[in-house]
């Protein structure tokens, strides 16, 4: 906050704006001539009771003097009127009344008034009351300000937080989990897949030639046919547990929670034929013309002792055998 603002913030605090309800102009005028002289005092008559809720909500009083007694309406009533309404329910109220009456009090308060004074008071008792009252609706408003403002800004750090997360778990370029979330998430699946002995399938999925891909290619292109697979396996999961991953370089990885080797291996077919769909040009080795996948697929049923680089291991193993055996293929172990 800068001087200027904090001067604005000063004024603002110790400015009062003033609605007096009653349907005597003589008390209007004696209130009006008692206040003219304050500084940062605005002041408000309202003679018609009916008009008071309209006439708050457009001026936005600090503080409300209501006179008890008035045709047509009951100042009580006005009260409690003040207090239902959203625009006006905090809005300090003092009562004016004409007599020192306990009884007449005590109702007052009940209905909602702040304050009570015998009219006409004496002006520094007034001014004095107004100013209190006034200052501290004043910050009650701020304070309400404050946490609002406070809470926005917490939400937009949670959001924040959330994006960050997010960008932290990912890989810039295919926007699949990267290698630190996938170790993170196997390890988790693994621990869960133990305690509820369910089935943990795991595809490692590795480009073919992608090597002689780059050199003929170039980089860029590489990159998109990398985003292309990468894609494709986002699509082959069904399920919100099903975990793509980048493990590194053009090797991929598919967590699959409670998935059999049967239902494993199948998802790694259809993955293996959603990529040679893509028709992606790549003619090594010679003869060839799409750039296709191997997969490597093994699945566990995890036991006490056991460690989740078993299935890494496994399914390296089911992809060197499914490079070995000519590429473009489902190896398993
Ligand atoms: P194989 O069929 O046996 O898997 O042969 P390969 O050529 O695919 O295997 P190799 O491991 O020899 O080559 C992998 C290539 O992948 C080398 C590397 O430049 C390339 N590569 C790794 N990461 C990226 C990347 O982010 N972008 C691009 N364009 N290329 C990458
Ligand atoms: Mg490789
Ligand atoms: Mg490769």
């Amino acid at each position: 906050m800068n001087d200027l603002q904090l001067d604005e913030f000063k004024r603002d605090e110790n400015a009062a704006m003033v609605l007096l309800v009653d349907d005597q102009a003589m008390i209007g005028e004696a209130v009006r001539r008692g206040l003219s002289n304050e500084e940062n005092i605005d002041f408000h008559f309202c003679s018609d009771p009916h008009q008071a809720i309209a006439h708050a909500i457009r001026i936005k009083p600090t503080v409300i003097l209501q006179d008890l007694v008035m045709p047509g309406l009951d100042g009580l009533s006005l009260v409690r009127e003040y207090r239902n309404h959203p625009a006006t329910r905090d809005i300090p109220i003092i009562v004016l009344s004409t007599k020192e009456d306990p009884m007449i009090k005590s109702a007052a308060f009940a209905a909602g008034a702040n304050d009570y004074l015998v009219k006409l008071p004496d002006n520094i008792e007034l001014v004095a009351r107004i100013r209190y009252h006034s200052r501290s609706y004043m910050m009650l408003l701020q304070r309400d300000a404050a946490y609002r403002a406070l809470r926005v800004s917490q939400q937009q750090l949670l959001d924040t937080n959330l994006v960050l997360q997010r960008l932290m778990n990912s890989d810039g370029l295919t926007g699949l989990s990267n290698r630190r979330h996938f170790d993170e998430y196997l390890e988790l699946e693994w621990r869960r897949a133990m305690r509820d002995q369910s089935q943990l399938s795991l595809l490692m999925i590795d480009v073919d030639y992608f090597k002689s891909y780059n050199d003929n290619y170039g980089h860029l292109e590489g990159d998109e046919a990398l985003r292309k697979v990468a894609t494709a396996i986002r699509e082959a999961c069904s399920r919100p547990s099903d975990l793509p991953a980048r493990y590194g370089g053009e090797e991929f990885a598919l967590v699959l929670p409670g998935t059999s080797p049967g239902g494993a291996r199948l998802m790694a077919e259809k993955l293996r034929q959603s990529v040679v769909a893509l028709k992606i040009p790549h003619t090594t080795p010679d003869g060839g013309e799409s750039l296709t996948i191997s997969i490597g697929v093994s699945t566990f049923t995890p036991q006490q002792g056991g460690d989740s680089r078993q299935l890494i291991s496994a399914a390296d193993k089911g992809l060197y055998l499914a490079k070995h055996n000519g590429r473009n293929r489902v190896g398993v172990e």
